[in-house]
């Protein structure tokens, strides 16, 4: 890889460096400065033993060139170049041996052992100790350093990743092909800049990401990276936003600093709706400045890079509709990459990629699994498989079964299952009227999502379940399946009203349902045309097709709203009447189906079929 080294580590190496240059000096220098003395202690272990008298006898003869004493051993240099040795007292000095006679030229030298040898002996614990403060000193640092972030507001806390760190690619992520087509051309910008600079195009600046929470945005600007083998800089919106106007700023300048210094890089933003809101918007509370000021310092950053910088700035979001239009000129994000929620292909592929790693059984169909997934994304499809990993080691089993993903589907969609909850006998009865009117019905409603499981295991805050599975992605809805749903929806409170003659606040979340669904058609699909046109009423605040929906706000006139309330209660009172029918024409096979429903407890489509086999779905009329 030819990308320069990030900075922090390439500082610590410099110090790591000069401090052993440090500690070479200062052995090296010790080493020299004894040399000659270690060459002379050589001899003197070889010098030969003689009474001292012999040695003062030398001095007076002048025969010698130099005494040495060291503690209670004299050595003696004779002129031929050889040492003798010999021991005195301790209370002996050179003055009371006689040896200090000025008119001799024998000189004398005391050499002071005690320090020496101190020095000698204690040079490698001195050493150590040196060693010990240095590395305190720098343990002390870096976790100063590491902290330095809550001291330190200005500085980003942009999680810097080395290229080589970034180990995701694109065979992490699975479908999304078109997403990844699009971000393979800014791969090969970051690969080779040469081959469009050289051509006189301008390399993109920024990408935005746009997808519904967990479809995979952070994974597949991780993967760029991973790809282009670049460094990573990533950061979340919401971090800038702090208590001090300035502060997010700051943070930018020096992220982008930081990635300049590193390119080719990438700077990923996520979450970028948290500072790129439209400016000026009211309503948003506190902290506008501080958004304000942040997403112009990411403007004038993404302006100000010189041509041939390659850092490429990518930035995640869900919320596309809100983002502030300067950010999505040419030049800044340009290039926008939708993520689509998986179809049933991808989510084939999702599921594999995240069997990878897990011991999985020899049952186990992934086709299956992504059929009753639909609309789910890549991040509830990883929840799933961990969810079925977490059954099958709680099962005491060795691999993972079809069966444990299976409950883990239920799991995830549904809230797990409360069966230690208390219901009465009489509540059970009712909760399973409930919910078989609502399979039957909407069995027999043609557009009806296809019947999946029946269960009157109570979960979350619901008494039971009847699971319906839409069919395969359909991005279009029509009037009559709005109906038929609206029906469906209704089924329970009417089979309740049938049987009971009495009604329970169990249906309240069906009615709300249904009301809203009767709303849009008369509000947003121009389905009541005869009365209030085909006309959008209510400016929608949030966008429908990521999910995200912040209510409407009011645009129209009473009477249009007297209309309005007019189809629901009528759409909503026909369907009512229907569901009803239905029901009555049923009832013995009804009463059938909820007595082997209040045994087994969940049921089946095949098991519902075994019983209701003789009745065909019809098609019923419209209002
Ligand atoms: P987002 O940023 O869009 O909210 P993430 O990238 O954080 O979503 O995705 C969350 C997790 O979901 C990822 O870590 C990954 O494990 C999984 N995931 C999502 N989409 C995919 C995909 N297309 N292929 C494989 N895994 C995926
Ligand atoms: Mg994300
Ligand atoms: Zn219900």
């Amino acid at each position: 890889m030819s990308s320069p080294n990030i900075l922090p580590p390439r500082r610590r190496q410099n110090q790591l460096f000069s401090g052993l240059l440090l500690i070479f000096l200062i052995l090296s220098s010790v080493y020299y400065m004894t040399a000659p003395e270690r060459s002379e202690d050589e001899k003197l272990t070889m010098a030969k033993e003689v009474p001292l008298s012999e040695i003062t006898h030398d001095y007076a003869s002048r025969t010698l060139t130099e005494i040495l004493i060291r503690g209670s051993n004299v050595y003696a240099k004779m002129s031929s170049g050889s040492y003798v040795q010999s021991y005195k007292e301790i209370g002996d000095s050179a003055a009371t041996l006689g040896w200090n006679d000025p008119e001799n030229p024998v000189s004398v030298r005391i050499d002071n052992v005690e320090l020496k040898n101190f020095f000698k002996a204690h040079l490698s614990d001195l050493l150590f100790f040196v060693l010990m403060i240095g590395l305190g000193m720098w343990v002390f640092r870096s976790i100063a350093r590491s902290q330095s972030t809550a001291l330190s507001f200005g500085k980003s806390r942009a999680r810097v990743s080395d290229g080589k760190q970034v180990q995701t690619t694109f065979k992490d992520v699975a479908g999304c092909d078109e997403a990844k087509n699009d971000l393979k051309e800014i791969v090969d910008f970051l690969k080779s800049p040469k081959k469009y600079t050289t051509i006189g195009a301008k390399i993109p600046r920024g990408a935005l990401l746009i997808g519904a929470p967990g479809t995979g945005k952070t994974l597949l600007a991780r993967a760029v990276a991973g790809e282009a083998g670049v460094p990573f800089f990533s950061i979340s919106g919401s971090e800038f936003v702090e208590m001090f106007v300035g502060v997010g700023a700051s943070r930018v300048r020096d992220l982008f600093l930081k990635a300049k210094r590193n390119a080719p890089c990438i700077i990923f933003i996520d979450e970028i709706d948290a500072v790129g809101r439209q400016r000026g918007g009211a309503g948003f509370g506190g902290g506008h400045d501080e958004r304000e000021q942040t997403l112009n310092q990411i403007l004038t950053e993404m302006d100000g890079f010189e041509k041939d910088t390659n850092v490429i700035v990518m930035a995640a979001t869900n919320r596309p509709d809100v983002l502030d239009v300067a950010l999505l000129r040419p030049g800044r994000f340009d290039r926008r990459i939708f993520i689509d929620k998986p179809d049933l292909v991808a989510r084939q592929q999702i599921l594999e990629v995240h069997t990878r790693g897990k011991k999985m059984g020899k049952d186990i169909d992934l086709e299956i699994i992504a059929k009753q997934t639909v609309g789910l994304a890549g991040a509830d499809l990883e929840n799933i498989l961990n969810e079925a990993a977490i059954f099958a080691a709680r099962r005491g089993m060795k691999t993972v079964s079809q069966k444990d993903i299976v409950d883990a589907v239920e799991k995830v969609a549904l809230g797990s299952e409360k069966k230690s909850r208390k219901i009465n006998e009489k509540e059970k009865k009712i909760t399973a009227y409930h919910e078989v009117g609502h399979a039957i019905v909407g069995h027999l409603c043609e557009e009806s999502d296809p019947l999946h499981k029946i269960s009157i295991i109570s979960r979350g805050f619901a008494l039971g379940v009847t699971w319906f599975l839409p069919k395969e992605d359909q991005y279009t809805t029509t009037k009559q399946k709005f109906l038929d749903e609206i029906c469906g929806l209704l089924g329970g409170r009417a089979a309740e009203e049938i049987i009971f003659n009495e009604i329970t606040t169990g249906a309240s979340n069906d009615i709300e349902r249904a009301s809203s669904i009767a709303r849009s058609m008369a509000m947003r699909y121009g389905m009541d045309a005869d009365e209030l046109g085909i006309v959008s009423y209510g400016e929608r605040q949030g966008s429908q097709a990521l999910g995200v929906d912040l209510g409407m706000s009011r645009n129209y006139s009473e009477d249009a709203a007297k209309k309005i309330d007019a189809f629901v209660q009528r759409t909503i009172a026909g369907q009512y009447e229907r569901a009803k029918g239905l029901i009555k024409a049923h009832r013995m096979k009804m009463d059938e189906i909820v007595e082997k429903l209040l045994k087994i407890e969940t049921m089946s489509l095949d098991e519902f079929l075994e019983i209701f086999d003789g009745s065909k779905r019809k098609k019923a009329k419209v209002e």
